[in-house]
């Protein structure tokens, strides 16, 4: 199934998508965020599964009527993986490393498909990183790595927006990476049981429709399983936290000449089994 979270009214509703046209509002079963689904564990996702299957064509929203916005607009944890492609590892001339560099995107940089980009003036080098990423489903801390399927509820596309410039100021990646609009996600996220291999997944990313990176999950230093194992191992997974596993060769920086974002261009993350990420570029006002 597809989990979106789109915007009717004014109100940010979570929905299951019924087909590939329409989606339905899990509020009607209960559930008034996605976060809060998610949380809900099996039974929620078996509710859905059957408002999905039996819901009246009255109760359906078409898509194209609807704003998607980001699935997890507000999530807690949003946690990125860095340096975690062999191709990407090669084309920045850095070894593979021996434990997963973890850092952090805010909320408050959280965007949907569609929305703008917003190019901030003091960053001279906004770059795109196209990324897949893993949604938790049930919680926990010390989770072993080969329990690493009973925690994932689905999956969806990141692009990691980064400010090289404030990325590389000092030896901490945050604030290059959590300027306000530099988390776009989505369109939906994917669950879990859809996808059989997740680490065998075609990700490309192309500006304006000219490809900048193309590469496959195949080429991830730190798995799924890992990454489960090492993050719990230090604080609590909870439903919803956002993983995305780092980007593959191709990033604006390591480009010759360097590529950069600029205004009126568009942005758009593809992982042909989950979907596009599309976000057009703005300069801020
Ligand atoms: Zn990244």
């Amino acid at each position: 199934m597809r989990f979106v979270t789109f915007e009717q009214g004014g109100l940010a509703r979570p929905g299951v998508l019924a087909d590939a046209q329409t989606v339905v509002d899990l509020s009607l079963i209960g559930y008034h965020t996605l976060l809060r689904f998610i949380a809900g564990g099996d039974d929620a996702f078996k509710k859905a599964a059957k408002l999905a299957a039996e819901s009246p064509t009255d109760s359906r929203h078409l898509l194209t009527q609807v704003r998607l916005l980001a699935p997890i607009p507000l999530p807690r944890k949003f946690i990125c993986v860095g340096l975690n492609y062999r191709d990407h590892a090669a084309e920045t001339n850095t070894p593979i490393p021996d434990v997963p560099t973890i850092f952090n995107k805010f909320a408050t940089a959280v965007i949907g498909p569609g929305a703008n980009i917003v190019l901030p003036k003091v960053s001279k080098m906004p770059d795109f990183e196209a990324e897949f990423a893993f949604v938790i489903g049930e919680g926990g801390r010390h989770i072993a790595a080969e329990d690493w399927r009973k925690h994932v509820f689905g999956y969806t596309c990141v692009n990691d927006v980064t400010g090289r410039d404030y990325q590389k100021a000092t030896s901490q990646w945050l604030m290059g990476k959590t300027f306000d609009t530099f988390g776009p996600m989505g369109p939906w996220i994917v669950s879990a049981d859809e996808i059989a291999d997740p680490h065998n997944l075609d990700i490309s990313l192309a500006i304006d429709g000219v490809t900048m990176q193309d590469s496959n999950t195949r080429e991830l230093i730190f798995k799924i399983p890992e990454l489960i194992a090492y993050l719990s191992s230090v604080f609590t997974l909870e439903p919803g936290d956002i993983v995305s596993t780092g980007t593959p060769a191709g990033v604006g920086v390591a480009r010759t000449p360097q590529r950069f974002l600029k205004a009126g261009e568009t942005v758009t993350v593809r992982i042909p089994a989950i979907g596009e990420l599309r976000n057009p570029i703005v300069a801020e006002a």
